[in-house]
């Protein structure tokens, strides 16, 4: 048994792993939460993943970046992470695509994760994911906070979540890194809870990904890295949501 790969995962009865290698996911965001979440991918048998990301790696990435090299800086970060992930696991098929997420025009997968740095970049993917009846994992963390949300097909998306102050700081570009042409403010990121967060979101994929929507976190699930706690807070659809015209009465 011990040159099965994943046989210790095996072991942990609700995991498919046949189903989890058959995914076609998704993983929308190439940097730190981006490299977090396609690590635990692969390692957990995800054989099929495309990249998204339009960035090139900056020095300030590589002390988040578990994939990420001294010397990779000016590199595109979708190319990178799916080289250096491919050494993980060489089975796995992972595509790098070098576009904002924005411009994407296939949605042909089974399952999208989202690693995004903006509100407008992770409406544009809730969009899209809840069109196509797609299950959606979004992460976003801030400094020593974070949350996960799972977007199941039917169910509360993140725009159920979202409120006016979202809104308004929609056309704002947050990232760690400053970019010639966006304003980018410069926010807090450290690699503790990135890989919290990233964690959480692989844990949630590879529930759906084996069929075991029951066992996903319903509603906001936040991690507060200060006092070290994590708590889940419940989500209805909201009536007035876009995303759910035929829930209307
Ligand atoms: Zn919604």
């Amino acid at each position: 048994m011990d040159s099965d790969r994943f046989d210790r995962m095996r072991r942990i009865g609700w995991l498919d792993m046949d189903r989890i290698s058959l995914s076609r996911c998704l993983v929308a965001g190439a940097g730190a939460l981006g490299n977090e979440t396609v690590k635990c991918m692969v390692l957990a048998g995800f054989r099929k993943i495309d990249v998204v990301d339009m960035d090139r790696v900056a020095g300030s990435n590589l002390s988040r970046c578990v994939l990420f090299r001294d010397g990779d800086e000016g590199c595109r970060k979708s190319e990178v992470l799916a080289r250096r992930a491919k050494d993980l696991y060489p089975d796995a098929e992972i595509r790098p695509i070098n576009s904002k997420v924005q411009d994407l025009t296939e949605w042909d997968y089974d399952l999208v994760l989202g690693c995004l740095d903006n509100f407008s970049a992770r409406m544009h993917v809730n969009s899209h994911a809840v069109y196509h009846g797609l299950p959606y994992v979004d992460g976003a963390t801030d400094g020593m906070t974070g949350k996960v949300q799972v977007v199941l097909p039917g169910g509360p998306c993140l725009q159920c979540a979202s409120n006016g102050s979202h809104a308004r700081t929609a056309d704002l570009r947050f990232s760690c890194t400053r970019d010639s042409h966006v304003f980018v403010p410069r926010m807090a990121a450290e690699i503790t809870t990135t890989s919290v967060i990233a964690a959480v979101q692989v844990r949630e994929a590879e529930k759906i990904a084996s069929g075991r929507t029951d066992l996903c976190a319903g509603g906001i699930t936040y991690y507060n890295g200060e006092d070290g706690t994590m708590d889940t807070v419940g989500l209805d659809i909201d009536p007035d949501c876009p995303n759910h015209p035929g829930d209307r009465q």
